[in-house]
């Protein structure tokens, strides 16, 4: 590839990044991540791409999710495994209602840097830095937790590394055994509306799990009923740490980003000539663009010839994030445009960030049927247009918050409260998403 290394990216304008005070440390702590071992294998990555692949051809749908942020405070087994479960449970719905492949890539281990739309936030007339995530600074309201800390980058890496380590012992030790999905689903269902929807799924598939045993398919002899993939991603925005994670694979002899199967860019920082773009036009992931309602037909097309010139299905997906109110205009020319030039890619719905406002009770939150008008109508748009409908991308977490108003237990502004605990965006919590998913389910089947 003409002029690319790990370190290209140097020397081109770079947006959303923290000013360290000392230079000597970052470059001593970049050197030492530079030694560690890749947290993902190239092979991985190169499976994901496969799998996108089929998706882009219209043959499987992506379900992507997690936090906004992670967080260095909330790292802890129950955490990761609820958010693991809940997608896993999503991942059930669309397959069994939905008849259709999934591939699941959580939005973690790894999702700690934020861009952020000031670099100073003002509190009773007091200003510091923006908290950038906590790979960069602390989220505390202090001139000491504000400043960028280059330590914060080791630590990253050692929580990505031990939930990814936990993400696999699930994924592989058990847990996500099908003929589980009866016990694990129930106790926060309990009082959920969906409960019965969900209890018919389960007994379905125990249906089909009890035929398949008579006929002699089972957990033993059939892998794929016992465990299941699950790929990891997060904003690839903190490129020095990036570099530092990128390894040459030793069976292709290609870059890999070995942070995160998948990496994408953000919708602030994919200026074709800044330096994300020339990054990751070197590495061999599946990666993903953030595309929002400003994006013009033709500046698409050479975001996706910067990123993917040999135009394989896999390789990159785009993630519309247009607005409920925007995007019945904005994307329909988008799908006709990349359609009409033959670009292979991956369509997936982000109906979260363009949706966001600040609520009567001053949390910033967003509204259940707002992100659901947004899918809906993401939806309709790809089949006006013929084009394949690929993929959701949330912010959500399997724990009990109250961040996003309405779903079926109708969160109001004076419940934001109750129990708002993200440090970044708001997210969907475990009754919305899968009531998400339910209704999600219902459109891909159609
Ligand atoms: C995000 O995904 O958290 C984010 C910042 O999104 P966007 O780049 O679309 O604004
Ligand atoms: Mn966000």
């Amino acid at each position: 590839m003409n002029d690319w290394s790990a370190s290209s990216w140097r020397s081109k304008p770079i947006l959303q990044q923290p000013t360290y005070e000392d230079q000597a440390h970052l470059n001593q702590v970049e050197k030492t991540l530079a030694t560690y071992p890749p947290l993902v294998f190239a092979a991985e990555a190169r499976e994901l791409r496969k799998q996108l692949g089929d998706v882009a051809m219209g043959k499987g749908f992506l379900l992507q999710g997690g936090d906004c942020a992670e967080s260095f405070d909330e790292f802890n087994a129950p955490k990761i495994r609820d958010t693991f479960k809940v997608l896993l449970q999503m991942a059930i719905v669309l397959t069994f209602a939905g008849r259709c492949p999934v591939t699941k890539v959580a939005r973690m281990a790894g999702q700690y840097a934020k861009p952020r739309s000031a670099d100073l936030e003002t509190i009773n007339g007091v200003s510091l830095p923006s908290y950038r995530g906590d790979i960069i600074n602390s989220f505390e309201f202090t001139e000491a937790a504000r400043r960028p800390d280059p330590n914060r980058l080791l630590e990253a890496y050692h929580q990505s590394a031990a939930t990814l380590n936990l993400l696999r012992a699930f994924a592989q030790g058990g847990l996500a055994d099908l003929h589980q999905v009866n016990r694990w689903n129930m106790t926060f269902l309990e009082n959920n509306p969906l409960k019965d929807r969900y209890q018919d799924l389960a007994y379905r598939i125990q249906d089909t799990l009890s035929f398949m045993d008579v006929i002699g398919l089972n957990s033993e002899n059939t892998p794929t009923l016992h465990e299941t993939s699950l790929f990891t991603s997060h904003e690839a925005l903190l490129l020095n740490y990036e570099q530092a994670l990128t390894r040459i694979d030793t069976l292709t002899g290609k870059p890999y980003d070995c942070s995160a199967h998948m990496l994408w860019i953000g919708e602030r920082t994919r200026q074709l000539d800044h330096a994300h773009i020339e990054f990751f036009r070197g590495i061999h992931n599946p990666i993903g663009v953030k595309v929002g309602p400003s994006m013009q037909p033709d500046e698409l097309i050479k975001v996706i010839d910067a990123l993917n010139p040999e135009n394989d299905p896999g390789r990159l997906t785009l993630i519309t994030r247009m607005g409920a109110d925007k995007l019945a205009d904005n994307l329909p020319p988008l799908l006709r445009r990349v359609k009409e030039e033959g670009r292979n890619v991956v369509w997936s719905s982000d109906p979260m960030h363009g949706n966001t406002f600040k609520a009567s009770s001053g949390y910033k939150t967003r509204n259940f049927d707002a992100i659901l008008k947004e899918i809906k109508q993401f939806f309709a748009a790809h089949q006006a247009e013929g084009t394949h409908a690929g993929g959701i991308h949330l912010e959500m977490t399997g724990q009990h918050v109250t961040e996003c108003t309405g779903g079926a237990y109708k969160i109001s502004d004076d419940d934001l409260a109750e129990a708002y605990k993200t440090q970044c965006d708001p997210r969907l919590n475990a009754d919305q998403v899968l009531e998400m998913a339910f209704l999600i389910a219902d459109h891909i089947r159609n």
